[in-house]
């Protein structure tokens, strides 16, 4: 399994895979799903392309087995942009450690879903790995694959530092467009000065997040808001007409996407009565819900069991600092959980995953599959 399971990884990280909706005229994911599939059906799996969105493919990889409960790991083929990265799609071992783009989000988990399901073939248990295109982006793949599939459980195998990660938070995406009048800097009386105007924005803004840290959950911490990208003005002698601002919040489980538009509206209001003459419109531009999961689903404790046998040592119940495909999968009313490698270097210039982690990883998803889908866990 140790061999097979980096083999699988080095041509994966191989394979050119950056999400086109993030670098123009990037290869996309039809290269890689086409290995993919290749792969399973040379080890004797069935596979399944999936292409709602011509250049998007996802692939639907099953055991074939058939078992008291069903089980489907997630990951994702995309990785972002290789922006400064040395030779980023050669895979280099260093000692304990594999280098190159994907490597650690996550190749490393999708070639531990592969190998895992190859062995619960073998053992005629029900797997089917769903290798997703452009969660980097609009979780295009997963969206897709989830008319297709249903399971009794999920584990999504991005990295978790091999923690059984059971939260993660949604986010929320606001674009303000604050109005000015233009004139010339030497008449400042006859305009309004549109990026003068966004300051008590910004300030009720830090003021917010302020707040936030008045809620904390326990695997996540606190909710936050930060400023993305701001833009505006003409030139240096022009009072600027328009301010535009995009933020983004950080959701905890249990606050909605209404919460986050309702917090924005009274900041708003707060600022209007404050400015009457404030010309300013709001509006969400993308939201994604937060994951939780409950410890005492058979999945959560199946996967701590596997993960405690495959590590050596007390799985720990953790949250995942990002947002993940997990939130549409547990949407869909399947049981989720997180579980993958330890590395480092995500989106980063150096990115690497731990080979022993990901060792462990197969071995702990190969586990987790034969104890739940046996039906041996119970709530
Ligand atoms: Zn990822």
């Amino acid at each position: 399994m140790e061999r097979d399971t980096i083999e699988l990884l080095k041509d994966l990280v191989a394979i050119d895979s950056q999400n086109p909706s993030l670098v123009p005229g990037a290869a996309g994911e039809s290269t890689i799903a086409g290995y993919v599939a290749d792969w399973a059906e040379a080890a004797g799996l069935a596979a399944e392309i999936v292409e709602a969105t011509p250049g998007r493919p996802s692939v639907l990889v099953r055991s074939g087995g058939r078992s008291a409960r069903s089980l489907l790991l997630c990951g994702h083929l995309d990785t972002v942009g290789t922006g400064e990265m040395e030779d980023p799609l050669t895979p280099v071992v260093d000692g304990d450690r594999l280098y190159g783009r994907g490597a650690y989000d996550m190749k490393a988990g999708l070639a531990a879903a592969l190998i895992a399901c190859r062995e619960a073939a073998r053992s005629r248990l029900e797997v089917i790995v769903a290798a997703v295109a452009d969660e980097e982006h609009s979780s295009l793949g997963v969206q897709e694959i989830l008319r297709h599939v249903w399971a009794n459980a999920a584990i999504v195998t991005e990295p978790t530092e091999l923690t059984v990660a059971t939260a993660h938070r949604g986010f929320v995406w606001t674009e303000f467009s604050v109005t000015g009048v233009a004139a010339h800097g030497s008449r400042p009386h006859l305009g309004v000065d549109a990026i003068m105007k966004t300051g008590p924005i910004l300030t009720g803004l830090a003021d917010l997040n302020e707040r936030l840290r008045g809620r904390v959950h326990p695997r996540l911490g606190q909710g936050f808001v930060h400023a993305s990208i701001i833009g505006g003005g003409r030139e240096e002698s022009t009072i600027p007409d328009r301010c535009a601002l995009t933020i983004e919040r950080r959701t905890l489980p249990g606050e909605t996407v209404d919460d986050a538009e309702r917090d924005i509206a009274e900041l708003l209001d707060r600022c209007r009565a404050a400015d009457p003459a404030l010309r300013v419109s709001s509006r969400t531009t993308l939201a994604r819900e937060p994951f939780e999961v409950a410890d005492d689903e058979a999945i959560v404790q199946a996967v701590a069991r596997s993960a405690t046998a495959a590590t050596g040592r007390p799985a720990e119940l953790a949250g995942a600092s990002y947002w993940a495909d997990a939130a549409f999968i547990a949407a869909a009313g399947i049981p989720t959980v997180l579980f993958g490698p330890d590395g480092d270097g995500a989106h980063a210039a150096v990115e690497w995953v731990s080979i022993p982690g990901t060792v462990a990883c197969a071995r702990a998803l190969t586990a987790a599959a034969a104890d739940f889908c046996a039906g041996l866990s119970s709530r």
